[in-house]
This record gives structure tokens, sequence and C-alpha cells, in this order.
């Protein structure tokens, strides 16, 4: 029997999570391998949150639950999210969703026409491409440029929008894999080219709370762009959550109306106790938030500080998230061919830019989820290979 396809070509082939699965494979035949790969925290959902998770499927919460979400959830992710950006925002404006991608997909699903355009940009996180495919639309990346810390430059997105028929253009700040924070200009720009050509902008938000230097800005906030942007917002960054598969999208009403009826036909919504776990945890105060962060700002800044001592290998700057992208063009080696060899040679898995398409080649990204002097000794030793592998 055949299969669709919309599903056979859904991922798009190429092995991006070639050294990932390597350094897995290693691990199971019981390999010391330092994992720098995936963004999962090394640490577990914090403690309360677990409590409130209990004490919810115990309290009887484990029935279907509102579909579009539990009211007193939407209205805590909109309080959020209008005490953020000053842009009103009321329940009707959220829809709970099972995490980020569940988002991401419903988002692409609710403004593309089959075989339309989705705009994204390279470097970019990897399901993008596959997550348009299946949404029924023709992903089309743009990319940027290591000179311009991999931000995108009007004039490349409105190139590509005038190329396609393009529908939508999807952006990630602060950005897996380069960490880079969009500033008022990037977003401005952006907005220009989004009203210029009519096109719908999805700003994928699940870092906003991993900021280290500047504020984070939604572009839901600048003029006339809460009626053409769907936001993608998460617990599993901000929370320690990503088993817990709960995030949301914050849009116009009659948007937000059309995609409960999506989630009707799909997910059927968000278990109650996974909901009630995230209103406790949204409902802390900002403490629980710092304390899942903090780690990954501490880390950040002692690969920083390693990192001045010498000049081989260059971070763009890291503004944001749980990723460092190394510069290793001076090595002479690709990210992937660098990524390979410092797993074989120091079995250190790192992710090569190639793997988050062409933008970040001669790039790795490193995860920094493991403890502070892991990470440490893990840097120096990539120095030191990178050093090497230069001659
Ligand atoms: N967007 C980006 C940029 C991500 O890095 C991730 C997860 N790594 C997601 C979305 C999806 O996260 P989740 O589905 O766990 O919310």
């Amino acid at each position: 029997m055949q299969l669709s396809n919309r599903i056979l070509d859904l991922a798009g082939g190429g092995d991006a999570w070639a050294v990932y699965f390597a350094a897995r494979e290693m691990k199971s035949r019981g390999e010391a391998v330092i994992e720098l790969t995936i963004g999962e925290h090394d640490f577990p959902t914090p403690a309360p949150i677990l409590d409130a998770m209990a004490a919810a499927a115990h309290g009887g919460h484990t029935g279907y639950a509102e579909i579009p979400g539990v009211p007193a959830l939407r209205a805590a992710v909109a309080e959020r999210v209008a005490d953020r950006t000053g842009v009103a925002t009321g329940p009707e404006n959220v829809l709970i969703t099972p995490g980020g991608q569940a988002a991401l997909f419903a988002a692409h699903t609710a403004v593309l026409e089959p075989g339309q355009t989705g705009l994204f940009i390279d470097p970019y996180y990897a399901t993008y491409p596959g997550t348009i495919r299946g949404a029924g639309g023709l992903p089309r990346a743009i990319a940027t440029r290591p000179e311009d810390d991999f931000r995108p430059r009007a004039e490349a997105i409105t190139a590509a929008a005038r190329e396609t028929d393009a529908y939508s253009l999807l952006i990630n700040t602060p950005n897996n894999p380069t960490g880079a924070l969009y500033g008022r200009d990037t977003l401005e720009d952006i907005a220009a080219v989004c009203k210029q050509h009519d096109l719908w902008l999805i700003s994928d938000e699940v870092y906003d709370t991993m900021v280290w230097e500047g504020t984070h800005l939604s572009p839901r906030t600048l003029p006339g762009l809460a009626d053409r942007t769907l936001v993608v917002g998460s617990m599993s960054k901000s929370f320690a959550m990503t088993g817990s598969r709960v995030g949301w999208i914050v849009g116009p009403a009659d948007v937000i109306r059309h995609l409960s009826n999506l989630a009707i036909h799909t997910t059927y919504g968000v278990p109650g106790y996974i909901q009630d776990a995230a209103l406790f945890a949204l409902s802390e105060g900002p403490a629980l938030e710092h304390e899942v962060a903090d780690p990954f700002h501490r880390r950040r800044d002692i690969a920083l500080a390693l990192l001045a001592r010498q000049n081989l290998v260059k971070s763009i700057p890291a503004d944001g998230a749980m990723y460092l992208l190394l510069d290793i063009r001076a090595t002479g080696m690709s990210g992937q061919a660098f990524a390979e060899r410092l797993l074989a040679a120091e079995r250190i898995a790192v992710m090569p830019g190639e793997s988050f398409g062409t933008a970040a080649a001669g790039h790795v990204r490193v995860a920094l989820t493991v403890d502070d002097d892991s990470l440490a000794a893990a840097l120096a030793r990539r120095l030191a290979f990178a050093r090497t592998a230069a001659g």
C-alpha cells in the first residue's frame, strides 16, 4: 500500500541528527560521551510544579479538558502576554496547545493554502521546513549571514516574498540555533515587509524567558502587527516542562476560534492536570522562571570567558536561548566534519551548523545543557582540538 507524499516527504531527507544519534549509540555502549546536542535541561521539572500536577490529577482533573484550554490558563497566558508587551490580550486571543511544536503546525495550517509558500529564516530550528510541508505549504528558507550575527535583512525577505506567493513568515527570537535576539530595528524591518507583502508573521518566542543581553521584544507589539501575528509560546524551556507538552498560540480572536476547531479535529486539547500545573507555574511569579533560566545564563558567561582567551573559535553574540553558535571556519573544517571528528576524538557531541540549514555552515551549536564544570572542561578540550585540527 502507498503512503501519501505528504507524509513521505515530510522530513525532507538528510541526516541532520547523525551526530546526535552517533553520540547516543556510543553512550548506549557505555562510553562516556558529553552531550551538548539537544535543547533540554539537565534537571527535571521543578518539584512544586510536579506537586501541582499530581494534586490536579488526584483531584480528578483527568478527563477531557476544555479544548481551547482551561479558562484560567488561557486568562493567565493572556495576562502574562499583556503585561510583557502592553498589547491588549484576553483569553479569546489564546489557544493552549500540546507544546510549541503543535502550535507551529497549527499556525501554519491556519494561514497557508496548500502549495502556498511559508518563509522562514536560515539557520532555523530543525523542524521548521517539515512543519510547513506537513501543514501543506512549501517551505522557503531565507539565508542570513554570520557578519550580520544571523539577523535577517529586509532586502532578503522582500526578495523571497517577491519571488514566491508567500503568505507567511516564521521568525524565532531569541533564536535557536544562533542565540541572536532581534532588536527593534530588525523587527521593524520585518514588520514593514510583512505589511507590504501581506504576510502573516508567525513569531516563535519559546525562549522569551532566556534573554541575557537586551530585552525581548515581541513583534506583536509593533504598530499594525497584532492583527497579522501569531505568537508561539511554550512552557517547555521556561519551566523545564519539555515532556509535559504545553504551549500556546496568541493571535486575533477569530483565528483562535478557527484554531480551536483544528484542535477538536487533531489534538483534542491538552490534559487538564498538565494545564493546572502550567497555571501554577505561571502564577508563581518570576523567581521560578529565573531558577530555570539562570544556569544557562551562568554557563553562557563561563563559556564566553573561556572563548575570550583565544581567537581561533568565535561565538556569535549569544543574547539568549540555551546555546552558543561557534564559528569554527578558521579550522578549515565544515561544521559537520568538526562535529564528527570531535565526537570520535574527544567523545564530545555538538550539533553541526549544517543541521540547521545552509547559513550556519562552518559553525557548530553547543547546547549549554551540562553542569558548569563539565561544560568548562568540554569547552577547553574542544578548543585544544580546534587548535590541533587547524595545525
Ligand atoms: N521552537 C524552537 C525554536 C525550539 O527550539 C523548540 C524545541 N527545541 C520548539 C519550538 C518546540 O518546543 P516545544 O514543542 O517543546 O514547546
